[in-house]
């Protein structure tokens, strides 16, 4: 038998077991528990986990529009060193991605990278103005294929426009991805409402503002009959109406985001924006909740919102400060501290939560597959004992605000595999340009 291109030998897979993985071409041609044949290139995993490749349901790649705080190269690069082989571009750019015209354009500069797969996601409304369905037939009939559409950094707050939206995606199989805050109740807002927003004299940000929003949409889409996602999930009340949405059989899936697994509204009164996200920080008893449904599977996924600003959007005053923090680098480790250190959930549920269910509700072709013969070669080894200090003048990033400069994390991403070939070779990437 001829040499087979790759083996990563050892690692352990999800299921717990120690497994040799061969890969040819583009795909997965064998797990075996011990590969004697020849290889191109072997990969000594032992007491590394081998995962599918990480899919984001919810990237902000900042191209078209504003390169400084991110491009398609800089954000892929991002992701593949944190172990995603594919990412979703949110339409927040300039212009708004709400016509085919330029999601095909953030495609096409994914498919340049080459380090991952982009996939776009196309604005509910024109301009993301909460008025006007944009095109969402020509997107969903472009190259690119859309299927999940999002005002995400807005709400589509006026009901009939949202139940317009979930109609209309119904005719080929696609998903309402809601940020769900109800703008009346936030103008202004800055932080958590709380007995601490009050102290430190910044405006609330209610969990209702919130939760009336996920209320209201789970009925909208059962009464017709669509499929909803929701965006960065972060209160418990949120976490109870998913999780009744879910008994009754309405067709709802939500996200939480690493950050709001882990920090507390307490942060704010450093008064650092890197700490101002939106949605807030919440309260120890919401991170507890969300924890907990994310292990039960009310919350279906994990997705960074990982959002790039300029070092002038966030080194000022906290009211004047952007909204958002970077996630891509850091996700899979956050996951680790807060989910598999802690006992709440597996491997396997980290490779459901982080790559099967996110590329199933996006429809994502080729990724999310098993670990098996015949699945498409999208993999990521991490080191689950090596621990490593983020450094925010290091990441790749075009982007700084990292809310974990000079912290320990736990988890490096050794390797990851995009389609048969190695992006991130002993934790640096090691191919940019897959023209
Ligand atoms: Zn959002």
């Amino acid at each position: 038998m001829s040499a087979v291109d790759l083996v990563i030998k050892g690692a352990q897979l999800p299921d717990g077991k120690a497994a040799d993985v061969c890969i040819q071409g583009d795909s997965i041609i064998d797990v075996t528990s011990s590969y004697k044949g020849e290889s191109v290139t072997t990969i000594d995993a032992k007491g590394c986990i081998v995962l599918p490749g990480l899919v984001d349901l919810h990237t902000h790649l900042r191209e078209p529009g504003r390169e400084d705080a991110e491009t398609v190269l800089s954000g892929s690069k991002a992701g593949a060193k944190g172990g995603f082989t594919a990412l979703s571009a949110m339409a927040n750019t300039s212009p708004v991605a709400d016509t085919a015209g330029v999601v095909e354009q953030v495609l096409r500069l994914g498919q340049e990278a080459g380090l991952l797969d982009v996939f776009p996601i196309g604005a509910v409304t024109q301009g993301l103005k909460g008025e006007t369905l944009s095109e969402i037939g020509a997107m969903a009939d472009s190259v690119a294929r859309v299927r999940v559409f999002s005002d995400d950094g807005n709400c589509v707050s006026d009901p009939l426009v949202m139940r317009r939206a979930l109609e209309y995606i119904k005719k080929f199989g696609g998903v309402i991805a809601q940020h769900a805050q109800d703008p009346r109740m936030t103008v202004g807002s800055q932080m958590n409402e709380g007995e601490l927003s009050a102290r430190l004299g910044l405006k609330g940000w209610p969990a209702v503002a919130e939760e009336a929003i996920i209320a209201r949409d789970v009925l909208l889409a059962d009464h017709v009959q669509s499929r909803l996602h929701i965006c960065h999930l972060t209160t418990a009340g949120g976490v109870e109406i998913i999780r009744w949405a879910k008994a009754r059989g309405i067709n709802v899936t939500a996200e939480v985001t690493p950050h709001h697994l882990l920090l507390t509204d307490d942060l704010a009164t450093s008064y650092d924006p890197i700490f101002k996200v939106n949605p807030p920080l919440r309260t120890e008893a919401d991170v507890y909740a969300l924890r907990e449904a994310l292990a039960d599977g009310t919350i279906d996924i994990v997705a960074t919102d990982h959002a790039p600003h300029p070092l002038e959007a966030k080194e000022c005053e906290w009211q004047e400060a952007a909204f958002g923090m970077l996630g891509l680098e850091t996700a899979l480790s956050i996951v680790q501290m807060t989910m598999v250190n802690s006992g709440l959930m597996s491997w396997q549920q980290v490779a459901d939560r982080m790559s099967h269910k996110p590329a199933s509700i996006g429809g994502y072709e080729h990724q999310g597959q098993r670990i098996e013969k015949g699945s498409f070669a999208n993999l990521v080894v991490i080191n689950p004992t090596k621990l490593w200090r983020v450094d925010r003048d290091l990441v790749l990033s075009n982007s700084s605000n990292t809310p974990y400069h000079g912290h320990e994390l736990p988890g490096v991403v050794e390797h990851t595999v995009f389609k048969g070939k190695q992006t991130v070779m002993n934790g640096q990437i090691s191919r940019v340009g897959g023209k």
